[in-house]
């Protein structure tokens, strides 16, 4: 017998196993009227109702619907509502600019857009048919009693959502990630991470990015409580931890920063000793990062690796029973690495040293984009364009990126998107974009300018670029060069420009 895998099935588990639990709390300190607290059975009703809206609005099994918002309870329903019953999910960054919101909604031909209240005034400038602020949700939660249309054919490999992602190119691109890619992603990550149904979950890392590598739909499937935080705040985290007796939260290394200087602030006993696990993932975690979570917090220390293309995990590096006599400074550096492979999955690092998988989470394809798609999967392997090694325990450790991206804070920015940005200032003549090595954010976007000789300042560029791109995207330090090392046929020499500002760091990634 084969029953399609769909993202349904976690909320109907929730549903029958544990209706009258707590299924969120919603963001007290938010603009919207926080939802709930919903039980499990609220949720899965919600989740139908939105369906059944959808359906009066006519939008079709495979229709795109797009919630552009932080971190809420109404996101995290959409995830139901919306895939649920065979509609495609285009969760986005709330961080980007108009004109990335405009183009991500007119690439994805989504029908329907929900913002947050905050950033309503995205809406007036979309042409869709149908816009929504959440929070204004008489409609979007149509009523209790209302039933959805069932998904006639239920196919495990229909697109559930599509994930806009920066990389090499100037535009993101759309990742379409199945039912199946998702359900085994997340199923595979509980697995690793042992999710049972005694733990609380904190919604740290945003859900729009990889779909908060799959935290919404597993925790979901074994009743336990999210507690959704819509800004990250390291004493926040704290507090929240305390409150609600969190077990379990994800992030990116700068993440973890923000609570290790909030925990040195802290008065009394650390919320969650011995009780924590925090997933860590997007960029490498420093050694030292590392050994603080285990001194400082008494958290366990759990790295995952991947791309959102990946859903995202590939990796997984937990403390394993032959480390347990490590002093904890070696057990810290054994965690540094990316991890070995996942379950289902495989890893391969190529003659050129990048890294190579292939797993039941490898994306569908780009939305609308053959071409990229047949590159990233060209031989039957997915092309993550990180650099890296394999080592003697088999362990996978990223030392480097072949791709132009740079990684601030855990979210992935263009260099050639910030280039493009730059090059339409009309004082600017040439511009290269690298990632410069940073203690809190990883890597810090960095210009080097050769201005036509007037006199343009950091500030004008910086404005320049705000009109264009989301804030995390902008050029943090700007050097103004007389000239750029390039090549005999006058390619930019990026790794040139790099070496001075990395060359006392052992990987050429942070
Ligand atoms: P994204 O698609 O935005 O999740 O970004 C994926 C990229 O983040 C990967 O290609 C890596 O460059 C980087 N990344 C994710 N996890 C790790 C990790 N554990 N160590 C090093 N780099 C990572």
């Amino acid at each position: 017998m084969q029953v399609p895998l769909t993202v349904r099935d976690f909320i109907d588990r929730a549903e029958s196993v544990y209706p009258d639990r707590i299924a969120f709390v919603d963001e007290p300190d938010q603009p919207a009227t926080p939802l709930g607290p919903w039980t499990y059975g609220e949720l899965a009703a919600k989740a139908r109702a939105q369906a059944a809206f959808l359906d009066d609005l006519r939008v079709p099994v495979g229709g795109r619907v797009a919630v552009i918002s932080q971190n809420s309870a109404r996101l995290l329903t959409s995830f139901f509502g919306v895939s649920g019953w065979g509609r495609v999910l285009v969760p986005v960054n709330f961080r980007l600019a108009v004109p990335e919101i405009q183009y991500i909604i007119e690439h994805s031909g989504a029908d329907v857009v929900y913002a947050d209240p905050a950033l309503k005034d995205v809406l007036d400038q979309l042409d869709v048919t149908h816009t929504f602020v959440l929070g204004e949700d008489d409609q979007m939660f149509a009523s209790e009693a209302a039933q959805p249309r069932e998904w006639a054919n239920p196919d495990e490999n229909a697109t559930a959502t599509i994930n806009y992602t920066s990389g090499t190119t100037a535009r993101p691109k759309g990742v379409q990630l199945t039912h199946r890619n998702l359900w085994l992603n997340a199923t595979t990550f509980g697995l690793h991470t042992t999710v049972s149904d005694r733990d609380v979950y904190l919604h740290t890392l945003p859900m729009f990015h990889c779909n908060g590598w799959g935290m919404p739909y597993i925790q979901t499937a074994m009743g336990n409580k999210q507690v959704v935080l819509r800004q990250v705040d390291g004493a926040e985290i704290l507090r929240r931890i305390d409150e609600h007796g969190v077990t379990m939260l994800c992030g990116a290394p700068a993440v973890i920063s923000m609570v290790l200087d909030a925990a040195a602030e802290w008065d009394g006993p650390i919320p969650g000793r011995d009780r924590v696990r925090v997933v860590v993932a997007g960029a490498p975690p420093p050694t030292r990062t590392i050994a603080r979570v285990a001194d400082e917090l008494s958290w366990e220390f759990i790295q995952i690796y991947g791309l959102t293309e990946t859903a995202p995990l590939l990796t997984v590096n937990r403390s394993r029973t032959e480390w347990d006599d490590l002093d904890g400074l070696e057990r810290a550096k054994r965690l540094s690495r990316a991890g070995v492979p996942a379950l289902g999955v495989r890893v391969r690092v190529d003659g050129q040293g990048e890294v190579q998988a292939q797993s039941n989470h490898v994306l569908e394809g780009y939305w609308e984009q053959p071409d990229a798609t047949a590159d990233a999967l060209d031989g039957g392997w997915f092309h993550t364009g990180d650099g890296g090694i394999i080592d003697d325990e088999g362990y996978v450790v990223i030392a480097d990126r072949k791709k132009d991206v740079i990684i601030s804070g855990g979210e992935n920015v263009s260099s050639i998107e910030v280039e493009d940005a730059l090059m339409a200032h009309p004082a600017v003549r040439e511009v290269a974009v690298i990632g410069t090595p940073d203690e809190k954010w990883g890597e810090l976007v960095t210009a080097l300018i050769v201005t036509d000789g007037s006199d343009v300042g950091e500030d004008d560029l910086v404005a320049h670029c705000r009109e264009r791109l989301a804030g995390y995207k902008l050029p943090r330090r700007i050097e103004f060069r007389d000239e750029l090392a390039r090549t005999a046929t006058g390619k930019l020499q990026k790794f040139k420009l790099r070496e001075p500002f990395w060359k006392d760091h052992e990987r050429q990634v942070n």
